[in-house]
């Protein structure tokens, strides 16, 4: 199939032309006809396989290059990383549109985002929290939204964004056409569709078991306390231009930098515990080739489109299988080669089995100085190294844990500051008004004071009455 088959409008045929796209991806041949007959849709589809351009492309081409007063889609995502990267992708299919995308996202200065969409704004792409700030703010309208698109809706309950979204959701018209795209479905995730989606036709793509092949993929047999000197030597080769090492939990990431800091390598990390301007600032230095080596794990990363990466290093295996192909997915991109190198000691020794399954092949061996022999599990002996894929899943499980209870405790410090806020309005209105104030509640106490001696009378009555009845 070809993009000219997919009847857009030649504006857009021409910018993906312009982009280098030559053919729809899976998703896309699937979701873009789907969209234009205007139908709703659940799209179950990672990062990487072409998602953004699969709604996006519909998106520009029912907005029919007409500009009107208030924003006519809107775009839900979790993080500002993603939502950046969304607006870019806009703007490159828009680029010879008339249509204004404008982007919203929290850890920035809200002057410029409303300015801009001030100025205009077809396709507004957001955030949760900060778009219901702004609603509350009364700055922004969603009256006129006709296309509403939730990415990555998993990510977001996952982040507890669940019930900002069903706010955002109550202040759309009913009559819409809404999309859904959700790598993986939790029941919640299924409840939700099923309250805003209408008739929704499903979409599932299924996740890449192959590897790109510009990859190279090494493997080198490992004990664990050996990883950080060989992976800093690797580090200091020559060909290593741009690297990203992924690790298994954020703490692990952090050890990293500070244990190659004390080795001479500069590094910044990437996970659910740095500020979206951590992050932010970290990737703006990364791919200005400020540091040479990120450090990440799978969740932060997700999503993330740097080019000429050269190098990416398994500094843990990861306990989702599909993972790896997403890790040594980021180098060699866009017709480049990469270079993959996974460190393995002998506790991951099952995740590896998983991983080869998966690929049908076995990652060639890459030998170092210190490299261990270590023989390659097999079928039977696959269940003896399950208690070490337990304990790897139950530590990111944990990771994930202390994300929820942070978020837990910033929501009850904002609930704290908002009281706070609350009194201060009160005592602000008592000094203004105090004595009307004191008036009325002495009246009302007063008022109170008689009602209830009147009922107490009129009881003791009652009881009088019916003890002479009685005798
Ligand atoms: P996404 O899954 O939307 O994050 O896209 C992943 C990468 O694939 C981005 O770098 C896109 O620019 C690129 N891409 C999307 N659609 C196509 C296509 N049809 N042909 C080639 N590259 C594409």
């Amino acid at each position: 199939m070809t993009f000219n088959e997919l009847n857009l409008s030649k504006r857009i045929v021409d910018a993906i032309t312009k982009a280098g796209y030559k053919e729809p991806s899976p998703i896309q041949e699937q979701a873009i006809p789907l969209m234009m007959e205007g139908r709703d849709l659940i799209a179950c589809a990672q990062t990487g396989t072409g998602k953004t351009a699969a709604f996006a492309l519909p998106v520009l081409n029912m907005l029919d290059n007409e500009s009107r007063p208030h924003p006519r889609a809107l775009v839900l995502t979790p993080t500002r990383e993603l939502a950046i990267q969304i607006l870019e992708n806009f703007k490159k299919y828009g680029r010879y549109m008339r249509l204004h995308t404008v982007c919203f996202y929290g850890g920035a200065k809200q002057g410029p985002q409303i300015g801009a969409y001030e100025r205009g704004c077809d396709v507004l792409v957001a955030t949760p929290g900060r778009l219901l700030d702004y609603m509350n703010q009364g700055i922004v309208s969603l009256r006129d939204i006709e296309i509403f698109i939730l990415d990555e809706a998993d990510r977001m309950l996952d982040m507890g964004f669940i019930h900002d979204i069903r706010k955002v959701v109550a202040e759309i018209p009913e009559e819409r056409q809404t999309v859904m795209f959700s790598a993986t479905m939790p029941k919640e995730i299924e409840a939700l569709a099923k309250d805003i989606l209408h008739d929704p036709e499903s979409i599932k793509i299924a996740p890449t078991t192959s590897p790109a092949e510009t990859v190279d993929q090494k493997i080198c047999f490992l004990e664990k306390d050996n990883k950080k000197i060989v992976l800093s030597d690797f580090l200091k080769q020559d060909n290593v231009k741009k690297s990203i090492i992924f690790t298994r939990t954020k703490h692990g990431a952090d050890h990293l930098v500070r244990d190659l800091g004390k080795l001479g390598i500069e590094s910044m990390a990437i996970h659910g515990n740095k500020t979206q301007g951590q992050r932010q600032n970290a990737l703006e230095r990364f791919r200005s080739g400020n540091i040479k080596v990120l450090i990440a794990t799978d969740v932060a990363s997700r999503g993330i489109d740097i080019p000429k990466i050269s190098h990416v290093f398994n500094y843990d295996l990861p306990v989702e299988t599909e993972s790896y192909i997403h890790r040594i997915g980021r180098a060699g991109r866009a017709g480049e080669t990469g270079e993959s190198i996974t460190l393995c000691s002998k506790d991951e020794m099952g995740l590896l089995y998983d991983i080869e399954k998966m690929m049908q092949k076995e990652i060639p061996e890459l030998e170092t100085e210190l490299s261990v022999s270590i023989e390659r599990v097999q079928r039977g002996e696959r269940r003896r190294f399950g208690r070490a894929v337990a304990a790897a899943k139950a530590s990111a499980k944990e990771d994930r844990f202390s994300f929820k209870k942070k978020e837990e405790k910033l929501r009850k410090l904002k609930n704290q500051k908002k009281a706070s806020q609350k009194k201060t309005g009160f005592e602000k209105f008592y000094k203004k008004n105090g004595d009307i104030f004191e008036e009325a509640t002495k009246a009302f106490e007063k008022k109170q004071k008689n009602h209830s001696g009147k009922k107490i009378k009129e009881e003791t009555g009652k009881k009088k009455e019916h003890k002479r009845r009685a005798s």
